[in-house]
């Protein structure tokens, strides 16, 4: 029922993918003269001056054994975004196939989509946020390529009940992308553990939550070895700088610091989960399986918006997304940030 082959764009499965000097000679000679680069050195305070290694092999070999997975099993991305623009243009050709969105959910597949002109079939999510039974139906009925999953869904915070994942895992066509930018805050298994059960299933992580890297650029996609293959095929060549490589190997031997970090997110999240219900202005704060808090104000959230914005307090305002109206998302932030955004609320009312 699942066929990748039949997938993949023709012109991608036809394609001969570029093959750089670092494809077609690896390992170390005393003299390097195959790429361009300069033997000299390098201009600034420390030395790139070789080609990264395309596949990233040791940022992998790493990542394999902290996500129980195989290293071609691993596609890496200068962020999330990359991985999320590459997957709509194996599968959708242009002016003619669409993806299925959940909305309200992160705005980048939306973008993605419209950048290379493909369709958007949205099945809104329930109130509290969830997947319907109507939009199970509607998603498997579909001739969509890709439906994005976003658990914890940005910007309201939930999981998504892994049995509606689960029944369009096994009745859509397309690939079902679980994206789980947010997964390391989350008390609920990542869908990379089932992997070996569903071959259109691709699951999304990033270094630019938990591990508290947004500025490096790095995301992760986790597939079967096939859809793996099909984007090394088509990403650019050196999409990874070595720098990025190195920094990434440097973070992940520095698990305790990450450890820490999440275990401080997760308490600054408890701490405001159970303060902000407290004041007048908050009418409800939805629960979070991520790193903020969509919350809902009365009478005016974008009063309180403007009002945080004036006080040097700056919040995400999704009272304009589907379902979300009256909210703004409150990123959790260092222990003292999050006391002066408690502070700065409950002075609202002398605003
Ligand atoms: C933050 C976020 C990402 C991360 O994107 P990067 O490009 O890796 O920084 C991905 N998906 C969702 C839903 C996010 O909120």
């Amino acid at each position: 029922m699942f066929d990748l082959t039949s997938l993949v764009r023709p012109n991608i499965r036809a394609m001969k993918p570029y093959s750089s000097a670092r494809d077609e000679f690896q390992g170390e000679a005393h003299v390097m003269l195959d790429a361009n680069e300069n033997s000299l050195g390098s201009a600034g305070p420390e030395r790139f001056n070789r080609y990264p290694d395309p596949l990233q092999r040791a940022v992998k070999t790493e990542l394999a054994k902290l996500k129980g997975v195989a290293e071609n099993q691993i596609f890496l991305g200068n962020g999330s975004d990359e991985a999320i623009d590459l997957l709509v243009r194996l599968v959708c050709i242009p002016d003619q196939d669409s993806i299925v969105i959940l909305p309200p959910t992160y705005g980048m597949y939306e973008v993605a989509a419209n950048l290379n002109d493909v369709r958007i079939e949205r099945q809104p999510l329930t109130p509290d946020f969830q997947i319907s039974p109507e939009a199970i139906t509607q998603i498997v009925a579909s001739d969509a390529k890709i439906v994005f999953l976003c658990s914890p869904n940005n910007p309201t915070g939930n999981l998504l009940h892994a049995d509606a994942i689960e029944q369009v895992l096994r009745g859509f066509r397309g690939l079902v992308v679980v994206d789980e930018a947010y997964a390391d805050f989350a008390a609920a298994p990542s869908w990379t553990t089932r992997l070996a059960e569903f071959p259109n299933l691709v699951v999304m992580q990033t270094f630019s939550k938990a591990w508290g890297l947004a500025g490096l650029r790095l995301g992760m996609a986790f597939a079967s070895s096939e859809v793996i293959s099909y984007l090394n095929k088509i990403k650019p060549p050196y999409n990874i700088s070595e720098a990025t490589q190195q920094h990434a190997l440097a973070a992940l031997q520095d698990a305790p610091r990450f450890e820490q970090m999440r275990q401080q997110l997760l308490i600054g999240r408890d701490w405001l989960a159970e303060r902000l219900p407290g004041l007048s202005i908050v009418e409800e704060v939805f629960p979070s399986d991520a790193n903020f808090l969509l919350t809902r104000f009365r009478p005016d959230a974008t009063a309180v918006y403007d009002y945080l914005v004036g006080r040097g307090i700056i919040v995400r305002n999704r009272t304009t997304q589907p379902g979300c109206v009256g909210t703004l998302r409150l990123t959790v932030g260092s222990p003292t940030e999050n006391k002066e955004l408690l502070q700065a609320l409950q002075e609202f009312k002398e605003a």
